[in-house]
């Protein structure tokens, strides 16, 4: 015997959406919930209906997929974007939630929207599932009751996929239908392997996956935290962050909400990472965010979007001021990919690809632990192409990208040299050596060298860009750096105003 109960809601124009909720009461031993989400495409409407334990049971993100979900007990038959299990019965309740973020949407309705939702419960004969995006393989939350939100705690982050400590190629940053992006989580893995690509991360704009299809490319849970003030992604993400606006703290779209949104992800031990941070108009403007918080900046996102050279180019400036401040910030890639293989953002253009650019990482293993961790160190550099292989002699010891040289060169004289060499790459390439923000070295090829005494320097740092003949950026390197320095800047804002960018 199914229930049915159904949902209207009228937003009216210039409406702020706030938040909607609706109730509805679960017939204890319902063994299954059926949602169909009906939105107006004006409002990027994001859907939550949590349990009458208050656990995040199904999220829903009016996008490019399928707008029927079902909620069943077992994982077999639940839908994606689901937490399957047993279903309490009691008053259940349904949250809807704007999303800013994309061309389509904006703080205000600038129309008429509405939403519809329905909701069918039972128990046995279950709904034809073919309506359905199926959970997929491995479940990555635990069928248990969990209070607020839910915990990704059915992954496992220490699953070792290749056992060597060596450079793995990976991506930050990816979509699938179940935000705006229009390949399925299958297509991303297909894509990923084509690329040859080790690993990559999940996140779509303010959804977390709760399944993925098994696979050899190591997937890490992640999402892509989307405002109207900003982007950033949380990498390996714990537990689902409440993103709801209008919260006691401030909310989503407050420089309160969100610092405190970005302290409780830090205890969890998972990486706060701003995304895209000069990229109009999805530019970083949460200006509190002390820079102690964050642990990777995005320099390059999807370099086949047309605004990103120069977007990149000033994400490159004022990484090279943030480590001038003593804040080691580690730089990454993401490909931000939202189109299908073949597609480009221009006519007849390269393809906007996953893994485009490629971020690589030197981990301990293939985990998701190992390469988050090492990602904190900023054992990293970003490519389109060439591999960069640089290490630092001093004395008798080698360092390698990310690694702090203090003590080895005081105990030599404060004396270093660093070697680079480009695999992949052509004798008409150019290798930038970046010392403290300043390009002190620019040599043509695929070998250079540059020697160093920081006798009287104090704080300093080391890095790498790697461009065409025409400047063009093909890869860059994390620093390698002596020492510390006190600073007086703070906030990113602090230091946007102290270089006036
Ligand atoms: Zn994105």
């Amino acid at each position: 015997m199914a229930n049915l109960i159904n949902f209207e809601q009228k937003i009216d124009k210039g409406k702020s959406l706030p938040l909607f909720s609706h109730c509805f009461i679960l017939p204890d031993e319902s063994e299954w919930i059926a949602f169909t989400f009906n939105a107006t495409n004006n409002a990027w409407l994001l859907f939550l209906v949590f349990d009458a334990d208050r656990t995040l049971r199904t999220q829903y993100l009016r996008g490019n997929s399928l707008n029927k979900l079902l909620l069943h007990k077992e994982a077999t038959k639940s839908s994606a974007l689901t937490v399957p299990g047993e279903l309490p019965g009691g008053e259940w309740l349904i949250q809807v939630v704007p999303t800013y973020g994309s061309n389509n949407d904006l703080q205000q309705t600038t129309s008429e929207a509405s939403y519809e939702i329905t909701v069918e419960s039972g128990k046995g004969g279950v709904i034809e599932q073919d309506h359905f995006h199926s959970l997929g393989n491995t479940c990555w939350v635990l069928p248990q009751q969990q209070g607020k939100g839910f915990l990704i705690n059915g992954y496992d982050w220490e699953e070792v996929k290749d056992p060597e400590e060596k450079w793995y190629r990976g991506d930050f940053h990816t979509h699938t239908i179940f935000s705006d992006g229009k390949m399925t989580r299958s297509g991303n893995n297909d894509s990923a392997r084509n690329q040859k690509l080790d690993f990559f991360v999940a996140t779509d704009h303010n959804i977390v996956h709760t399944s993925w299809s098994e696979e050899e490319v190591l997937i890490i849970p992640g999402i892509e935290v989307t405002t109207s003030k900003g982007h950033w992604n949380i990498l390996g993400v714990q537990e689902w962050p409440d993103i709801r606006p209008s919260m006691p703290n401030g909310g989503l779209e407050s420089e309160k909400g969100m610092k405190l949104l970005f302290q409780e992800v830090k205890e969890t031990g998972a990486l706060c990472s701003v995304n895209h941070p000069f990229l109009s108009p999805w530019a970083w403007q949460f200006t509190n965010i002390p820079l102690s918080m964050i642990d990777s900046i995005e320099i390059w996102n999807d370099p086949t979007y047309k605004d990103n050279p120069i977007a990149t180019e000033h994400a490159l400036n004022f990484w090279s001021h943030i480590w001038n401040e003593g804040y080691h910030i580690t730089g990454i890639g993401g490909s931000d990919s939202h189109l299908l293989p073949h597609e480009s953002y221009n006519d007849g253009g390269q393809p906007s690809l996953i893994g485009d650019p490629a971020t690589y990482v030197h981990a301990l293993n293939l985990s998701a632990s190992a390469i988050l961790d090492a990602v904190k160190q900023g054992k990293v550099f970003v490519s389109r192409g060439p591999f960069i292989s640089l290490s630092v002699s001093i004395g008798n010891q080698i360092f390698k990208i990310g690694d702090e040289i203090t003590a080895a060169l005081e105990q030599n004289g404060y004396n270093g040299r660093c070697t680079v060499t480009l695999e992949n790459g052509d004798e008409n390439i150019f290798i930038y050596w970046i010392e403290n923000g300043e390009v002190v070295l620019k040599e043509q090829g695929i070998n250079s060298s540059y020697s160093f005494n920081w006798k009287n320097k104090g704080y300093s740092w080391l890095r790498v860009d790697v461009r065409s003949a025409e400047g063009q950026l093909l890869a860059f390197s994390n620093p390698i750096y002596y020492g510390n320095k006190n600073t007086s800047v703070t906030s990113w804002g602090d230091l946007l105003k102290k270089i006036e960018m």
